[in-house]
């Protein structure tokens, strides 16, 4: 396990790699020169300009973020984060903020990746403590356990069987029959078959502060010229060496930022696109078959409506089924809604989730939301009462691509033939969970360091040149 100090900033490194870059570079991340962006956040405002990092990072979502801070305080390279727009932007703005266990399966090709990354999470929060700070106003951070919920015998059955793994594999888990469930929860409808798994040791973040509180992390690197944001400025290319073929620098709408190290994609559900575009002119062919899987989030502000002791998944959420028959349209055919409900630290009611298949598209559907508040109600009879015309004031609708892989694996590590690109995509409905132990796991890569974590599942397959 990494120590508490390889974890925090080390306000005492200076980075001996980065030759070109100065805090009075017009590119450098400076306070001064922050502007307003539309979406309300602060970018650096640059001038076309060419420079270099020893790691340049593609995509500013959880994945991109948590990697350039792993590089960041624990080695003494210089980073740069690039992205078409602003953090949050992507799936991450829309992720509900579990980092769960309770729906992962002991023995599965990323259980090994989410337990570490489940382990990194709690030690930042301790790291969090040891400072001082307090983690739920940094991070949303709640430790609140989730409950999976079945209503059928066969459900039972199966949560009497994931209870029983998880312990195994060493976690808190325990079977709640219906008389314990309606304790924990008074306002789920139970009756005679209702069961649960809980994990009391699960936990939440908030995605929009865990990224506010991880930029603060790397631009706490940038007055020694090791940290650079370059925000609403699309990757348009690769630039390769002549020498070796590697790739060299990317560039930008407005910049040419030279790689002296490594080149990262963690574009999301960007990336297979991304990379096609990338190497089009090369004649190669890299086929990263990540895809968008749209997902709309209800959140209802400061709810206090009905009490919600815990997480709540249904039992359901883990086989996604699609609506289907008279309750769907055509359109719609690719559509599942299942409920997942949970109180963040700010006091809001979050209630997802939906997935679907509709390309690019993140528009929103009322009729998605109305599912899902059909599908809540179904589980909390109270809300039964309560017309969601009637929140109308009080909720948001937070619509997000989650980056889909069909072997239902991150893809994460070098690209073969292009040894100094690495990918690192295709978290699903996980990417939150998953993100500190996939930046570990590619921070390792980069500087040959062991692994924590067997990556051999998460390998890059099939260059066809
Ligand atoms: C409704 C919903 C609920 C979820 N709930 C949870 C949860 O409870 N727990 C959990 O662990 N996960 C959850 N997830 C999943 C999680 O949000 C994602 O797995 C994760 O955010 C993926 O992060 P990312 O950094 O890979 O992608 P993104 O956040 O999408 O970031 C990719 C970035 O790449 C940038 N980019 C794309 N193309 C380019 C380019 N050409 N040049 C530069 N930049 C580019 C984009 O602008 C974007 O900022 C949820 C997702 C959704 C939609």
């Amino acid at each position: 396990m990494a120590s508490l100090s390889t974890l925090l900033p080390n306000p005492n490194l200076i980075s001996k790699h980065n030759s070109t870059l100065s805090s009075t570079h017009p590119c450098a991340y400076s306070w001064k020169n922050k502007t307003p962006t539309s979406k309300g956040r602060f970018s650096v405002s640059c001038s076309s300009s060419s420079q270099a990092y020893d790691v340049v990072v593609v995509g500013a979502g959880v994945i991109g973020l948590t990697i350039a801070r792993h590089f960041l305080v624990s080695s003494d390279l210089s980073v740069a984060v690039v992205d078409k727009a602003v953090p949050c932007s992507g799936a991450t703005g829309a992720g509900q903020g579990h980092l769960w266990m309770v729906n992962k399966t002991p023995g599965s090709a990323t259980w090994d990746l989410a337990s570490r990354s489940h382990q990194l999470w709690k030690t930042l929060v301790q790291s969090i403590e040891e400072q001082g700070l307090d983690p739920m106003v940094e991070l949303g951070w709640k430790q609140s356990g989730s409950l999976l919920i079945g209503r059928t015998d066969a459900e039972s059955d199966v949560l009497k069987g994931r209870v029983k793994l998880l312990c195994e594999a060493g976690l808190k888990a325990e079977y709640l029959c219906s008389s314990d469930l309606i304790k924990e929860e008074p306002d789920l409808l139970v009756d005679k078959d209702s069961a649960a798994a809980f994990l009391p040791d699960d936990c939440q973040i908030d995605a929009y502060r865990t990224v506010a509180y991880i930029e603060k992390t790397n631009r706490s690197f940038a007055s020694k010229g090791r940290y650079t944001e370059f925000y609403d400025d699309p990757v348009k290319c690769f630039i390769r060496s002549d020498s070796n073929g590697e790739v060299k620098a990317v560039q930008t709408s407005k910049n040419t930022i030279y790689s002296k190290k490594a080149v990262i994609v963690a574009a999301g559900c960007w990336t297979g696109s991304l990379m096609q575009d990338l190497f089009r002119n090369w004649g190669m062919d890299l086929h990263v078959p990540v895809m968008p899987r749209k997902g709309h989030l209800l959140v209802v502000q400061n709810f206090n409506f009905l009490q919600m002791n815990h997480g709540l998944m249904e039992a359901d959420y883990l086989n996604h089924p699609t609506i289907s028959g008279s309750e769907s349209p055509d359109h719609q055919k690719n559509l599942s809604v299942s409920m997942v409900a949970s109180i963040d630290a700010a006091g809001n009611l979050l209630l997802g989730s939906s997935r679907e298949f509709v390309g690019f598209n993140t528009n929103l559907d009322e009729s998605v939301v109305s599912y899902i508040w059909k599908r809540v109600g179904e589980f909390f009879p109270k809300l039964k009462t309560l017309p969601l015309s009637d929140l109308s004031a009080s909720r948001k609708v937070r619509i997000g691509l989650r980056p889909y892989m069909p072997n239902g694996k991150p893809v994460i590590g070098p690209v073969p033939g292009l040894s100094n690109v690495y990918l690192a995509a295709g978290h699903e409905g996980s990417g939150l969970l998953m993100a500190l132990g996939t930046a570990e796991m590619i921070v390792e890569m980069v500087l040959g360091y062991p692994a924590k974590v067997d990556s051999t599942p998460f390998a890059v397959q099939k260059v066809l040149v």
